[in-house]
């Protein structure tokens, strides 16, 4: 059960970089890890044994999902089989038609938890695994005083095993969770640095360059030299417009924070970037709830709300919709939801979403999204991504409420 984990974090999660790929390696590992355990199992008698294979199997089946669970209940089977068709093995069989439903159905929820509901999760399976097992084992052989009290040894053991090892999952991935993301905040750190100084000294030339492109732009020239002074202008003014992102996100936080109003501001999002959905043929629809107050700087706000919707309306290159909702949760924050009709994203797209230069587009700057991801965040706020590949994408915007 240790090498499963200790592979996944020190091979597994570096090198392999699909997610199906990972699955497919970490279920072959646990079977091994199951199998190891089915095959030295401590023997109390004839036709009983115990073993930890409820570990492994909990373990890859709420890493792992649908289909590692279904083949590790396979694999139990089938090596169950091979050691002969005894009571034990209907016994085997009727367990996990009774458990592996109940685990995948606590999987999505286990997915969705954060560590100290997983272990608890991780536990209640197991116990009730073990429960299981024992009343099959009443009704398949009567009960006896003797076999009950193994049994509760089992339990005992079976979810001080499940909780040890769900305890050390759960603390590597934190771990490793922390060290990228002290990785990323090191990365971006220094290039805010960086950019902040270049940014400004590489406006003023170019604000002259253009300058002088234009008094160049005489009427008599012909029309080929016209078409280059304009192309230079408008490369140099995307210049200029990537030196902005980068200005935006090199700022020094200054706390000039203020109570603000999301609706409001969103209204003035939507009409500010009216004309360019018109112009791609988009519509927006808004459902916006009146008096959602946050604490934050509008101007900032507008600018990080401005770069999603962009997104959004160049995500349908053939026009479409995107709905902009706006409403407060029960738990204290303010929603706000931009969902278009457009290309989506796979996952690896999603995990990307964020990264300096990231850009999948012909002009992009993949700059965008970094900077929306950082003011939100600037507001103890939090950015969610949900994407279908050719469905569409919806942007979560999660911000806390005050009133
Ligand atoms: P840019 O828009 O300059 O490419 P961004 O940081 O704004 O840079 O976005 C990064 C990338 O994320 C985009 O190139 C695009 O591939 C993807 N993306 C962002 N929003 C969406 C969306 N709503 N639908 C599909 N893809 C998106
Ligand atoms: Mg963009």
């Amino acid at each position: 059960m240790v090498v499963p984990i200790f592979i996944n974090f020190t091979i597994v999660l570096e090198r392999v970089k699909s997610h199906k790929n990972r699955n497919i390696i970490m279920s072959i590992l646990w079977g091994i890890s199951i199998l190891f355990c089915m095959s030295f199992p401590v023997s109390l008698g004839q036709n009983i044994r115990l073993d930890l294979r409820i570990v492994p199997l909990i373990l890859g089946s709420l890493y792992g999902g649908f289909w590692s669970s279904i083949f590790l209940s396979i694999l139990i089977i089938v090596y169950r089989l091979y050691s002969g068709v005894s009571i034990g093995f209907y016994n085997s069989v009727l367990v996990l038609l009774l458990t592996i439903p109940v685990i995948l159905f606590f999987q999505r929820y286990f997915a969705r938890s954060e560590k100290r509901k997983r272990v608890k999760i991780a536990i209640g399976l197991s116990l009730y695994y073990c429960f299981i097992g024992f009343i099959i084992f009443i009704i398949l052989r009567g009960f006896s005083i003797d076999y009950a009290k193994i049994q509760i040894i089992q339990l005992i053991f079976g979810a001080i095993a499940t909780w040890f090892f769900i305890v050390l999952y759960e603390t590597i991935i934190e771990i490793n969770q922390i060290r990228t993301e002290l990785q990323n905040a090191e990365k971006l750190r220094v290039i805010s640095e960086l950019t902040s100084v270049f940014a400004h000294e590489l406006r003023n030339p170019m604000q002259v360059t253009r300058g002088f492109l234009q008094l160049l732009n005489e009427p008599d020239l012909p029309k080929e030299k016209k078409e280059y002074i304009q192309i230079s202008i408008e490369e140099l003014d995307r210049a200029n417009e990537i030196i902005n992102d980068f200005l935006a996100f090199g700022k020094p936080v200054i706390n000039n924070n203020e109570r603000i109003e999301v609706g409001y501001q969103l209204q003035r999002v939507v009409k500010i970037i009216q004309s360019y959905s018109l112009s791609h043929n988009v519509q927006m629809i808004t459902e916006i709830l009146e008096d959602c107050w946050i604490y934050a700087n509008a101007h900032k706000l507008n600018q990080s709300l401005i770069n999603i919707l962009k997104n959004a309306i160049e995500s349908m290159p053939n026009g479409g919709i995107i709905w902009i909702t706006c409403t407060s949760t029960e738990d204290g924050f303010i929603k706000i939801t931009i969902k278009d009709q457009g290309i989506g994203m796979t996952k690896e797209q999603m995990d990307r979403l964020g990264y300096p230069f990231y850009s999948l587009k012909e002009s992009g700057t993949g700059l965008g999204m970094m900077v929306s991801y950082q003011i939100v965040r600037s507001f103890k706020g939090e950015i969610q991504v949900k994407s279908e590949k050719d469905k569409g994408t919806e942007f979560i915007i999660l911000l806390p409420q005050i009133n």
